[in-house]
């Protein structure tokens, strides 16, 4: 796994002060950011991003480890290379199976396909593809400010009036808020967030590569594994290592199965023994499926992305996949708002960024639900159908390949005015 730092050694001074008005500011570095910042330098706009993090902060774990083919391609138009980069430091599994208490229902490998020269997805480590894409803003010549924490937002209808931790005051025409799941710049336009949380607690461990017992890379769900009393468990290799979900039962303490030696006792379970002592990274989550109820502010001046905007359970890997398309969305919003004839052209532009894009946000939170609900199998009509098509599937094809695709959500088709996958 990398331990390289997201965006190290920025463009900007960190904290240095702003100059002047800007066309558009970006707030936070992560991917919805970094993709704005490279689709303004791709429209010939000045790109800033500011950013509370200092630029050699390193943020752990896998994360968004599935990057999809359409996310490669995206990210191919704003920087030609930047795609096929990434596909070049991850890595692709051929081969899916599913297990339903202990038996294996389902496996199928398939012929590798590419489309531009892309592969259809690749898996790799979150901070990595950051870095890459930072590389790639730097290069396009983004001006990143890190240390810059933004407070507080007012906008009116000239522009935006931004006020970071040391006071400074930051103006712009418009703001691309990328500031992920607390956003500020969300809680200053008064727009919350709304929908579920699963009351169930999943467990994601990072394991290193062994290279003494290397796996065969395949992604393997197990429903109801009997070596960890029936709960569900998702394997999934990634560029270095392996992401290993556990799915908690309701009445389970999180804290048995994150503590040293609670991991030490289950990942051995359904890992080779060895990878008990090569947990990297462990983090325990509580799936909200969430959606901003506005996307920007009364004088449309304020555009939100990514996890500013909606927060999903990551079966369907629709987070940071989403998050690309937000950002090149509001972008287009922003030129286009930027070269209108008067206020209310350059309002409709961003008023149709908003509609397209949360429009895009329900779907895809429909969709991780969809999966969501499936594995955690509550309602008696999921679990009735669950438990059908597992005592059928080893010998009907159908029924194990449904088993197999349904933790991941609906298949992936553009939808609505937004048109996109994600
Ligand atoms: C366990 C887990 C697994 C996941 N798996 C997947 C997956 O497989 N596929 C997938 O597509 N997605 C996945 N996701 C989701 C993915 O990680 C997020 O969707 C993605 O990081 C969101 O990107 P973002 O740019 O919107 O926000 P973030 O990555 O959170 O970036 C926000 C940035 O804003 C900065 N910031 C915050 N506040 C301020 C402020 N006040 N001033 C200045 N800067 C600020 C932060 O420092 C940060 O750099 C997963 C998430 C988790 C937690």
């Amino acid at each position: 796994m990398s331990n390289s730092a997201s965006g190290s050694a920025g463009s900007g001074p960190t904290g240095a002060a702003p100059t002047g008005r800007h066309p558009v500011l970006v707030v936070g570095a992560g991917p919805a950011g970094l993709s704005a910042a490279l689709a303004l330098r791709a429209a010939g706009l000045p790109a800033t991003v500011l950013d509370r993090r200092t630029a050699d902060t390193v943020r752990p774990g896998s994360r968004a480890a599935y990057l999809h083919g359409a996310s490669l391609r995206s990210l191919e138009e704003l920087r030609p290379g930047l795609g096929h980069e990434i596909a070049g430091r991850g890595l692709m599994w051929a081969t899916k199976r599913s297990f339903w208490a202990g038996k294996e229902i389902y496996t199928r490998t398939y012929a590798p396909v590419t489309k531009d020269g892309l592969p259809p997805f690749t898996s790799l480590p979150q901070v990595v593809t950051e870095d890459l894409m930072a590389a790639a803003c730097r290069e396009a010549g983004v001006d990143f400010r890190w240390g810059v924490e933004v407070k507080s937002a007012e906008s009116g209808p000239d522009g935006v009036r931004l006020v970071d931790a040391a006071g400074t005051e930051w103006r712009a025409e418009y703001v691309i808020a990328a500031d992920g799941s607390r956003s500020p710049l969300r809680a200053a336009i008064g727009s919350p967030l709304e929908g579920p949380r699963s009351q169930n607690t999943f467990v994601v461990v990072d394991l290193e590569d062994d290279p003494a017992h290397p796996l065969p890379l395949e992604r393997v769900f197990h429903y109801n594994h009997p070596a960890v009393g029936g709960r569900n468990v998702l394997m999934v290799p990634f560029a270095g290592g392996w992401r290993v979900d556990l799915n908690l039962l309701v009445d389970d303490d999180p804290e048995q199965y994150v503590s040293p030696e609670g991991l030490r006792r289950w990942i051995p379970k359904v890992m080779p023994a060895s990878y008990g002592e090569r947990v990297r990274w462990v983090s325990t989550y509580r799936f909200a499926q969430q959606v901003a109820e506005h996307f920007t502010d009364t004088h449309r001046r304020v555009l939100l992305t990514g996890e500013a905007s909606h927060l999903f359970a990551p079966f369907g890997a629709r987070g940071m996949n989403s998050s690309i398309p937000d950002a090149i969305r509001a972008v287009r919003a922003v030129q286009g708002a930027l070269a209108a004839p008067g206020r209310p052209a350059a309002a409709a532009e961003v008023d149709r960024f908003a509609a397209e894009r949360q429009e895009a946000a329900r779907y895809n939170r429909a969709c991780a639900s969809t999966a969501l609900e499936h594995m955690l199998a509550q309602r008696p009509s999921v679990w009735l159908r669950r438990r059908a098509a597992a005592a059928v599937a080893v010998a009907g094809r159908k029924a194990g390949a449904w088993l197999d695709s349904a933790p991941y959500g609906p298949k992936l088709a553009a939808r609505g005015a937004a048109k996109t996958s994600y």
